[in-house]
């Protein structure tokens, strides 16, 4: 389930299925749901005593935004910098150039064995799939991303892409798998992962990464981390392959000092990352360790599109901290394979669209409350339920046949219902009596301090309780000043 597929050739998306299934697995649930509020509550303690951090969210958001301005400009500093210091440069206009380029530079090389590490674009472009159909040997480094490629899933976070199973499940995949005895302390199982682990990395002759950030001032490919695996990655191997976004550009070295800040923090509330790699061009004369070659794969697939779109091109912004994933409802219930795409939750529920089309995954701007949380949080300030309503808009004017005609994506029931939502809220008075109505019709339904079930709103009371309604409305208050 949820396996990224290419945007050409992929199918719609089928976010409601595939987030109604993942509704009715409780380990699912319950895994995503604790290490994402572990997260939360991380950051939120970090963060209490930081009073920096709106000014570093300001500093990040003006960088990414300036880059983003002078694109053109800074990937060619970067083109220059990165061959000045030994390495190769690659342009890809699409998923299928990018693979190519890894291909031709494995057959080139006789390479046999790849060892990689964790990489959303690399996902995104699906490359694996393509090197294991030329007969070559792939393993993912990273934890999480070697339990899902044990499983035959797709990472299903950004930070973590094995937040959605838990440990009594790695367990047992484990001892499957690896023949690792069966143990559930954390530690012996990450201890059976790294002996295998181990053997990969000595034998590969080829690392394959993704890149953070990459400074076009000096041409380093920074890659953060928290286990030491990508630095393996790019040390042991001979061929050191990076493949980018083409955003994940920054103009001078000294941007990343507020970048090295905001990225962890963001992602799971620590204070810095445990490994954060500087790579500039490859081994050189009396250097003990790094790679012969360094190629740098720079990917467009859809992002020019995006980013002459003056409406859209903010998502460009995004760094891959996964905050928006951690505090989106819907991501915490749906997960990340509903997503359709290596890119889940709100930042998901733009980029797949974009970079796919919005006929392909139309549905995915709907799933979201819009209640602004993941626009909160994001260490670059981008407007994230801004971009889920203009895809809305967009989706809606994509309608085929007859919804096309009347512009119309919603039933009647829910179109009455905003009619009278609407006729509500434009009237003081109105909006008073309809709340003691609804009161006066909800509370036979109450349970102890919820609604459990209820004879209509049936789907939203399948999955969670509704809010019992409080005894009078704040406006009733005599102390209130309002009319
Ligand atoms: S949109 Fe913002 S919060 Fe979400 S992953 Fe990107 S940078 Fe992080």
């Amino acid at each position: 389930m949820g396996a990224p597929v290419e945007p050409s050739d992929s199918g719609q998306i089928d976010f409601r299925g595939a987030a109604r299934r993942a509704l009715t697995d409780p380990l699912r649930q319950g895994a995503i749901g604790l290490a994402v509020h572990t997260f939360r509550q991380n950051r939120a303690a970090v963060l209490s005593g930081l009073p920096e951090w709106e000014a570093w969210r300001e500093q990040a958001r003006a960088i990414k935004a300036h880059t983003l301005a002078h694109l053109d400009v800074y990937l060619d500093r970067l083109d220059r910098s990165v061959r000045g210091a030994g390495g190769q440069v690659h342009w890809a206009a699409d998923a299928a150039e990018a693979r190519e380029i890894v291909l031709d530079l494995a057959r080139r090389h006789k390479i046999r064995r790849i060892a990689k590490s964790k990489s959303s674009t690399t996902s995104e472009i699906v490359l694996n799939p393509a090197l294991e159909a030329a007969g070559l040997e792939v393993t993912e480094t990273d934890l999480g991303e070697f339990i899902v490629q044990l499983a035959g899933e797709e990472s299903s976070h950004f930070v973590v892409p094995a937040i959605h199973k838990t440990t009594p499940q790695v367990a047992a995949l484990f001892a499957e798998r690896l023949g690792a005895p069966r143990v559930e302390e954390p530690e012996r199982l990450t201890q059976a992962a790294r002996v295998h682990l181990r053997e990969k990395f000595l034998a590969a002759e080829m690392g394959v990464t993704g890149v953070n950030f990459a400074v076009a001032e000096t041409g380093t490919i920074v890659v953060f981390e928290n286990e030491g695996n990508a630095r393996m990655v790019t040390s042991l191997p001979r061929i050191h392959v990076a493949v980018m976004g083409m955003e994940k550009v920054v103009p001078r070295l000294a941007d990343l000092a507020v970048m090295l800040r905001v990225l962890p923090l963001s992602a799971t509330g620590a204070r810095m990352a445990e490994y954060v790699s500087f790579l500039t061009g490859p081994r050189r004369p009396g250097e003990v360790d790094g790679p012969d070659e360094l190629h740098l794969v720079i990917l467009d697939n859809g992002r020019s599109r995006i980013l002459g779109d003056p409406e859209m091109r903010e998502a460009l912004q995004c760094i891959r901290c996964g905050a928006c994933l951690n505090v989106c409802p819907v991501y915490a219930r749906a997960g990340g394979h509903a997503y359709g795409s290596i890119y889940s939750g709100p930042i998901g529920a733009v980029l797949t669209p974009l970079y796919r089309g919005i006929d392909h995954a139309g549905e995915l701007p709907f799933a979201s409350t819009l209640c602004g949380a993941c626009a909160e949080v994001c260490p670059v300030k981008i407007d994230l339920p801004r971009l889920l309503l203009t895809l809305r808009r967009r989706a809606v004017e994509h309608l085929p046949g007859r919804a096309a005609r009347t512009r119309r994506p919603v039933g009647w029931v829910e179109r009455l219902a905003m009619r009278a939502f609407a006729l509500a809220a434009t009237s003081a008075r109105r909006w008073g009596r309809s709340g003691r109505v609804l009161r006066a019709a909800l509370r036979p339904f109450v349970r102890g301090s919820s609604i459990p079930a209820l004879p209509f709103l049936t789907r939203w009371t399948r999955y969670r309780h509704f809010p019992a309604p409080p005894p009078s409305a704040f406006r009733d208050d005599p102390t209130s000043n309002e009319p």
